[in-house]
């Protein structure tokens, strides 16, 4: 028996050498067995449904993080809550070693689900301009929630498996951009210990549930969010040379701003541009005094940011001068946040940990994406970052759409609706092989390595 073993880790550690690809530290405590994953299930994809059902919109998830904290507070974590709102700080103190945490957003999205699963939203809520909306969780936190739960319960059953302390934040208000930075102006980083690694994960339709994706260094775009008011001369609608027409200054400035990215960016540069709604009017005959664009922007360098924020300015305050219009538009910049930032030592590193817990054709090198997060706020605290990408998309499905020329509905769709088994078993096991690896060794130990590697890079 014995002998068996011994011949079993020589193989074992030949065939890992023959890939040349065995990371530090990297044994058997860094893999999360199937066994362990399928013990925590149950409870994961139950709350997993329960979130389904009762999405709460940004700012308001207080039902969200109530059941998210109670369930950590069972299994021994440290919990805090209201922390920037709604947010939630959960530690697990396993003797000395490195700080890491690991976050999921908490908020949902003014959706009307139209997946027709058994467990589809019905929620309405009042949204905060008092309007009534659908809420839906179409952008996968529920996934994350669920997927933390099922993580925290195994570090919590397996403390002898990894040592140091380990942090799991809630986020409220990603879709608002506002979470992350409400958390650090409520002290996060002093009342908490400062995390020495910061990770996070992200369900979306492009990857097969059962792969993880990597992009090592920039992971998506800088996003701004402006808010543009156009100002006329309201009139009769059967007289227009008595009025300025607020909504056709609005169509050529929506048309001059799309020669913004093809026409003053340099090409291969990234630059997106697109207004998400315009507002003006009342009714037929009548010409408006006034019309309401909003927009987003994402770029993924300071430089095109800055370039193209110029130039939405610039564009729509020459196109209603051109116009005769009694006053300047407002240019309001309401949101903004930075891109994320794969640190590439840590992102090298732990591709070989999840290659290791999920099998070699499951973790896929990505390109970066044009989405946002608003994760960067942690990072830009000095904490390194890993955000990778979980699957979610039915595989079956997938290669349909693929051979088709199509795409599953994406992220934030009425028909979003991951293939939770088996993307929630991976997004755990993803997430406990992660953790395994960077709460091994010393805090010392952990940024030498991820400076290494990003120098070997
Ligand atoms: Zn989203
Ligand atoms: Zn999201």
């Amino acid at each position: 028996m014995k002998k068996a073993t011994l011949l079993i880790t020589l193989l074992l550690s030949l065939v890992a050498l023959g890939r040349g690809q065995a990371p530090e530290k990297q044994g058997s405590s860094s893999k999360s067995s199937s066994q362990e994953v399928d013990a925590a299930y149950a409870e994961a994809h139950a709350l997993y449904i329960d979130l389904h059902q009762n999405p709460e919109l940004s700012s308001h998830e207080t039902q969200t993080a109530a059941k998210l904290a109670s369930r950590l507070k069972n299994l021994g974590y440290e919990v805090t809550e209201h922390v920037g709102g709604t947010g939630i700080v959960a530690v697990m103190k396993n003797g000395a070693g490195s700080t890491v945490m690991l976050r999921t957003e908490l908020d949902a999205l003014p959706v009307e689900e139209k997946t027709a699963l058994s467990y589809a939203s019905k929620v309405h809520a009042k949204d905060d301009a008092g309007r009534d909306v659908p809420v839906m969780h179409a952008c996968g936190h529920d996934l994350h929630m669920a997927s933390i739960l099922g993580t925290a319960a195994i570090m919590a059953a397996s403390k002898d498996s990894w040592h140091g302390t380990l942090m799991l934040v809630g986020q409220p208000a990603e879709e608002t951009i506002s979470g992350a930075k409400g958390m650090l102006d409520d002290g996060f980083l002093t009342r908490f210990p400062k995390p020495d690694v910061a990770v996070a994960l992200h369900v979306g339709n492009l990857l097969p549930a059962g792969q993880v994706g990597i992009v090592p260094g920039v992971y998506n775009t800088n996003a701004d969010s402006l808010k543009i008011t156009i100002y006329g001369k309201g009139g009769h609608g059967s007289a227009p040379h008595t009025a300025i027409d607020p909504i056709v200054i609005a169509a050529r400035t929506i048309l001059a701003l799309q020669t913004i990215a093809s026409r003053e960016v340099k090409p291969g540069a990234m630059a997106v541009v697109t207004v998400g709604y315009i507002q003006a009017g009342t009714k037929n005959n009548i010409i408006p005094d006034h019309a309401e664009l909003g927009l987003t922007v994402r770029t993924n360098k300071p430089e095109v940011r800055k370039q193209v924020l110029a130039a939405i300015d610039r564009i729509t305050k020459a196109e209603a001068e051109a116009a005769g219009a009694p006053r300047q538009p407002s240019i309001e910049h309401y949101e903004g946040t930075d891109l994320v930032f794969n640190d590439p030592g840590l992102a090298l590193r732990l591709k070989g940990v999840l290659q290791v817990a999920l099998g070699n054709d499951n973790v896929v090198m990505e390109e970066p994406i044009t989405g946002s997060e608003d994760f960067s706020y942690f990072t830009e605290q000095g904490i390194p970052g890993f955000y990778f990408s979980l699957g979610g998309a039915d595989p079956e499905k997938l290669a349909q759409a693929k051979a088709a020329g199509t795409t599953l509905p994406s992220n934030h769709s009425p028909l979003f609706a991951p293939d939770v088994d088996p993307a929630l078993h991976t997004g755990i096991s993803a997430e406990v092989a992660v953790l395994r690896n960077l709460l091994s060794g010393s805090a010392e130990e952990l940024h030498k390595a991820i400076a290494k590697n990003a120098a070997a890079e």
